[in-house]
């Protein structure tokens, strides 16, 4: 809990010295994005934040999603043609995602740099990033494909 209440004064210090102006919508996006942990869509935020602001809009979720991208305090996360999903960024991580629903889950390994400078020097591309996710199936549904088997 302070963890978290730590992440968002931080957040919004930074939102503060790049001239972003706090209303509650953003304060209030922030503070969803940095509890779930579960890298929802705007329409996910959306969601849950409406019955708070009703005259609030799935698009200006997305518009505030967007300000705290430029401002670097979360990450679009684009997979096909699903809706963006919005990570909050704490540290480096990587992903695991489940093929069955579709949650992404983080975990913390060191970054792989290597592969980076490895990249930079065969394709003398500049690099600035890179991406890796690992897939498999969620607990939860490895125990709903259980309970398919054993009522079979
Ligand atoms: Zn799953
Ligand atoms: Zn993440």
């Amino acid at each position: 809990m302070a963890m978290s209440e730590t992440q968002l004064k931080n957040a919004l210090d930074t939102l503060k010295t790049t001239g972003v102006r706090i209303t509650p919508q953003r304060h209030a996006i922030l503070e969803y994005l940095i509890e779930t942990m579960t890298h929802p869509t705007a329409d996910d935020i959306y969601k849950a934040l409406e019955s708070k602001f009703p005259n609030m809009s799935v698009a200006t979720v997305y518009n505030n999603l967007r300000v705290f991208r430029e401002a670097g305090l979360v990450k679009e996360l684009t997979y096909g043609d699903n809706a963006s999903r919005f990570d909050f960024i704490t540290s480096k991580h990587y992903h695991v995602i489940c093929s069955s629903c579709g949650k992404i889950v983080d975990f913390h390994y060191p970054g792989l740099d290597e592969v980076e400078h490895v990249a930079a020097q065969v394709t003398n591309f500049e690099i600035n990033s890179h991406r890796m996710e690992i897939y498999g199936t969620c607990p939860e549904c490895q125990a709903k494909s259980e309970e398919v088997k054993t009522a079979l």
